[in-house]
Order: structure tokens, then C-alpha cells, then sequence
């Protein structure tokens, strides 16, 4: 049964994420994002929470928590600023909860379970310079030599790139199809930062999320174990579509969070701000934007919740999902924007957070897939092009993974 209710242990995880974000980040958070300053101490403090393996099963040294709670988690951290939440959905959800699913149990051993202690630190590699919404026209390849992979190719808006200890890599292992652009070409590798030949770099032209990294990577000619591939070869494609999948619950519950954060920093500018004698809050027009944040906050957080729970239940969700994703992030645009609005002037100077928001939101109606690849997405769902049919893996429902 779909339930609202949060556990006693939800209610205290989303407290302690929310006093820990407040306490330790919120008061230095303008400081870092004006000096587009990642901060290590940030994910030892998260590693320490036990948020970085926080729904990964206990035996692989995760907190086993559900699914619900991660979006918990997300939403908090996005509250306060969204690098934080990047870091949640990249390493855990693109990346580990990756490995968890399609894992041989030595790569379990081997990568899973030091990223779920948080001594390790991971990313995800598919978008190229030519390549993003457009997965087909990847240029990276994988070469077979022995009982190696030999990797070539460069990687771009990549997430923690020069943070990141292993990174989950995309490239054409079978070079006809490469030719022909058919996506069954496409394997799935776990790399090491320490593989010889493998350089990244921080984008430093980046106007948004300031205060986490984002940058490229490039591959030439790193030797790649065979034991490595995650998934059988030519399952690439799924793969990157199953992390996905996953990386928009907490894209989408994270954007809530954002939206809650536009709404509360607009309230207490409405009511404080006087014009014609009266405050803000008191004009229909500012109550109207101040309406639509209070609505989309709330539809928002019922589309995550239910993707949540359908994956608690084992289910596959990548329709609702990906609603959910597109909802929430093309709300939070709204919302941020809106939100400078209401602070007029005192909006358009960092001395506020909006403007932060307003940069910020923008990257999640990009990245995990397009507004527009959204709307296509859900229009082939009702027109009944597209019909999800099950993979060979699939995400262990909540109650698997905690009894595993
Ligand atoms: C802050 C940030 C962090 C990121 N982190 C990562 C990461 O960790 N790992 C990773 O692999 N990638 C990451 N990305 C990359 C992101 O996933 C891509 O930017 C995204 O997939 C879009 O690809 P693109 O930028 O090449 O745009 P394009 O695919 O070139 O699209 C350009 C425009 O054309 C539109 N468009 C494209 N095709 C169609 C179509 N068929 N119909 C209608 N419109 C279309 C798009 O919607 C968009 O508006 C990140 C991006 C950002 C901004």
C-alpha cells in the first residue's frame, strides 16, 4: 500500500540530514559557491553520516536504508544547496546502486563496497563532447587485447571527475555497430582513476552549481581488466538507462527540495518587504507565484514518493520516474525564478540565496535527460509507443536488500 506516512526511522533520518546540512554547510555555502570551491570535508562529513552507501544492503557496507528515505536524503540536501545532492545522486544512485544490480560479487567486493563506506568516491561517465541526449553517436570505444579492454575516448560534464576515485564508463566495444550507431555496441566498464592513462580536468566556465565539480575525463589507451565490464558485453545501453533510472529519483526529490527552498525564502521576503504601505505577501500577484511554489512542492513530492515506493516494491518505475524527474525539475525553474522575482532587485545579487537557486535548478532540466527528451519520454508512454519490458537485472526491492 502506497503510504505517506513516514517511519519513525524516515522522520529521523530527514531530521538529522536537515540539521546536518544547516549546521555544517548552510553557513558557508555563499562563501564556497562565490569561490566555485568544492569541499572534501563536505563528503567526509557525508561518508561519516552514512549517507553515501545509505540504501545499499548492510552486508555490501551500505546503511540499508529504503528508497524513500534516499529521496528524503536528496531533498534535504538540496534545500541547502544542490552540489550536495549531486554528489548523492552520482555516487550512489548513477554508480553504486549500478553495481549493486548488475555486479559480479568480486566487483561487489572490489568497488561497491569501499564507495558504500564512503572511502571511495564515484562517478559515471557517458556524456561526450559530440554525444549526450544523442547516446548513439558516443565516440569512446573499447578495444579487445587478451584478457583486456583497451579504452579510448573522452568524457565530458562528467559529475565529481576530478573527485572521484572509480568512474562507471560507456563505450562502443564492438566497433561495426559503433559504425551503424546501434546501441547493442555499447559496454559497460568500472575504471580506476589510477588506470594508467586515464586525465581529468575541472570546467571552470561552469554558471551553476559553483560549489560541486563537474568536469571531463579522458581515456587514452587505459587497459581495462575483462573482470571489469559490469554486465554482459553489449548491455551498455541498459545499463546507463537502469542508472538513470535511478539518478532521477534523486534528481527529482532533490528539486523538490530546491522548490520548498525557493518557497520559504520567498515567504519571508513577502512578509518582511513593504511596498504601498503594506507588505509584499498581501499583493494577489505575489501571492499567486507564492501559490504555485506551495502547489508544485507538493505535487512534486507525491510524484517522488510514489517512485520511491515503487521501487521499494521491486517495481520498475522508469515511467513514473522519469515523470517525476521532469515535473519537479521544470517546476523548480519556475519556482527559482519566481523566487527572484519576489525579491525584486535584492533577487538579482548573490547578497540572497534565490540567485544561487536560480542558477542552480537550471542543470537538472539538462542533465538526466532533457525537458525534451522528458516530454517525449511521457508522450510515447500515453501514445503507447514505448513500453518498458523487464531487464535481466533489476533493483532489489527494499525488503531483498535489507535481508540480504
Ligand atoms: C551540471 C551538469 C552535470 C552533469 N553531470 C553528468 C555526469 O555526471 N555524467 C554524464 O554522463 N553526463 C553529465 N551531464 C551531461 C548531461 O547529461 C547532458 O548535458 C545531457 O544529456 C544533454 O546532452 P547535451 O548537453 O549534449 O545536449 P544535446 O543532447 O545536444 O541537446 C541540446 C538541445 O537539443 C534538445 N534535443 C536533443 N535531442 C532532441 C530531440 N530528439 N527532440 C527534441 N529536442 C532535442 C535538448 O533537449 C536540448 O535542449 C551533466 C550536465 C550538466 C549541465
Amino acid at each position: 500500500m502506497f503510504d505517506l506516512e513516514l517511519t519513525e526511522e524516515q522522520r529521523l533520518l530527514e531530521q538529522s540530514v536537515r540539521e546536518w546540512a544547516g549546521r555544517e554547510v548552510a553557513p558557508r555555502i555563499r562563501e564556497l559557491d562565490r569561490e566555485h570551491r568544492f569541499d572534501p570535508a563536505i563528503l567526509t562529513q557525508m561518508a561519516d553520516l552514512g549517507l553515501l552507501g545509505m540504501c545499499v544492503p548492510r552486508e555490501y557496507g551500505g546503511a540499508g536504508m529504503d528508497y524513500l528515505s534516499y529521496g528524503l536524503a536528496c531533498e534535504e540536501t538540496e534545500y541547502v544547496d544542490t552540489s550536495l545532492r549531486v554528489i548523492l545522486s552520482v555516487h550512489l544512485a548513477l554508480n553504486s546502486l549500478t553495481v549493486l544490480t548488475w555486479g559480479t560479487e568480486d566487483q561487489k567486493r572490489r568497488y561497491l563496497v569501499p564507495q558504500a563506506q564512503g572511502r571511495k568516491i564515484a562517478s559515471y561517465g557517458l556524456t561526450e563532447p559530440g554525444a549526450g541526449s544523442d547516446v548513439r553517436g558516443m565516440q569512446s570505444v573499447a578495444v579487445r587485447r587478451g584478457d583486456r579492454y583497451v579504452l579510448t575516448g573522452e568524457k565530458m560534464w562528467i559529475s565529481l571527475a576530478d573527485v572521484a576515485d572509480h568512474f562507471l564508463v560507456f563505450a562502443y566495444s564492438d566497433l561495426e555497430k559503433k559504425q551503424k550507431r546501434d546501441v547493442s555496441g555499447i559496454s559497460a566498464f568500472l575504471v580506476e582513476r589510477s588506470f594508467p592513462g586515464f586525465s581529468s580536468g575541472t570546467l571552470t566556465e561552469k554558471w551553476g552549481i559553483l560549489a560541486g565539480n563537474t568536469g571531463y575525463f579522458k581515456m587514452d589507451e587505459v587497459e581495462v581488466p575483462e573482470e571489469n565490464m559490469l554486465g554482459r558485453e553489449g548491455e551498455g545501453f541498459k545499463i546507463a538507462m537502469f542508472a538513470l533510472d535511478q539518478g532521477r529519483l534523486s534528481v527529482s526529490a532533490g528539486a523538490t527540495g530546491l522548490i520548498r527552498a525557493c518557497r520559504d525564502a520567498s515567504v519571508a521576503y513577502a512578509r518582511d518587504r513593504k511596498t504601498f504601505g503594506v507588505p509584499i505577501g498581501q499583493h494577489q500577484l505575489v501571492k499567486e507565484m507564492i501559490a504555485q511554489m506551495e502547489s508544485d512542492y507538493q505535487a512534486a513530492r507525491l510524484l517522488w514518493m510514489r517512485s520511491a515506493w515503487l521501487k521499494n516494491e521491486g517495481r520498475r518505475s522508469t515511467r513514473e520516474t522519469g515523470l517525476a524527474k521532469w515535473f519537479a525539475t521544470v517546476a523548480s525553474e519556475r519556482a527559482a525564478g519566481d523566487a527572484v522575482q519576489i525579491h525584486g532587485a535584492n533577487g538579482y545579487s548573490d547578497e540572497y540565496p534565490v540567485g544561487r537557486f536560480y542558477r542552480n535548478c537550471k542543470g537538472a532540466v539538462i542533465y538526466e535527460g532533457t525537458r525534451e527528451i522528458h516530454k517525449i519520454m511521457q508522450a510515447d508512454y500515453a501514445l503507447g509507443y514505448r513500453v518498458d519490458k523487464p531487464t535481466r537485472c533489476r533493483l532489489p526491492a527494499y525488503r531483498e536488500a535489507v535481508q540480504a
